[in-house]
């Protein structure tokens, strides 16, 4: 179940997140994973314990290597700095040896060939990349629209890949909301300030929704969604963990 993978690259993508792309060091096949799914990564702590960690698989497989994003969870108040994040994040580097599980994870795209629409925020954007990944790589001509909330541009998580696969796509759209403005440098369909208002964008009939973010986020969302006609099995949404999203409420 377990595999080492060797760091290939690390990407620094905002202050708070860094991508991996961890590569094969062996000869035997990398199991395929669904759109969506992700890995548990296990490290050696400080301490000596070895802990597991899920992280979302951010890109389509290539058959030799795993990309997977990290958002640092930085110490609050009494709160300690998270453990895992901190490691990877500090001690983690181009060359050194990971080891993951197979994908996991049952929030997955689903087949049925109806527009997909993803709305995420923060680091939840990284299922959403993932999948899009996929489709963009499989040619897919579904109608697909991402709706991202953050704090500002710079704090967009896997900004260049999503903007680059929409592009390629030529069935996308992306939507962004910044708390702080505005303000793009990428070509958006279109940026509004504040958080996430439905009311601001267009959303194709009889979609799948895939959400992402901290809880009251998702929960928003999803209120509204049901007001909107939307059945609640047609929304599917992913959670990291309660704890994960504190800094990004503040
Ligand atoms: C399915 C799934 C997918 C995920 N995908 C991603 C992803 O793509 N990217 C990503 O960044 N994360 C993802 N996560 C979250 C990730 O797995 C970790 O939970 C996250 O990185 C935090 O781990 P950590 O070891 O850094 O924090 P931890 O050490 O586990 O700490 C978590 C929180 O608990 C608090 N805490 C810890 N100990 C104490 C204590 N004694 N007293 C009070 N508070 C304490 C910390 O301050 C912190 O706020 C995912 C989670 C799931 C379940």
């Amino acid at each position: 179940m377990w595999r080492e993978w060797e760091v290939a690259k690390k990407i620094r993508e905002t202050d708070d997140v860094v991508t991996f792309v961890v590569k094969r060091i062996d000869d035997r096949l990398v199991k395929s994973s669904l759109p969506g799914q992700y890995v548990t990564v296990r490290m050696m702590m400080p301490d000596g314990v070895p802990q597991p960690r899920q992280y979302s698989l951010t890109r389509a497989d290539d058959g030799e290597s795993r990309q997977f994003s990290v958002k640092r969870v930085r110490g609050f108040g009494i709160e300690p700095a998270g453990e895992m994040s901190t490691l990877l994040h500090e001690s983690v580097d181009v060359g050194d040896i990971v080891t993951t599980s197979l994908p996991y994870g049952d929030v997955v795209l689903d087949d049925a060939g109806r527009p997909v629409v993803f709305a995420t925020a923060g680091i939840g954007i990284a299922p959403a990349a993932g999948m899009l990944s996929h489709l963009v790589k499989a040619g897919s001509g579904l109608h697909i629209t991402l709706l991202h909330g953050d704090l500002d541009e710079a704090s967009f998580p896997l900004r260049r890949q999503v903007v680059t696969d929409v592009l390629e796509s030529r069935h996308a759209e992306v939507y962004a909301w910044y708390e702080k403005g505005a303000e793009t440098m990428e070509p958006l369909n279109g940026v509004f300030q504040g958080r996430m208002d439905l009311e601001d964008v267009d959303l194709p009939d009889d979609a799948l929704y895939y959400m992402c973010g901290p809880l009251p986020f998702m929960q928003g969302v999803r209120t509204k969604l049901l007001e909107r006609g939307v059945a609640p099995e047609d929304i599917q949404y992913e959670v990291f963990g309660p704890d994960l999203w504190q800094a990004d409420l503040d």
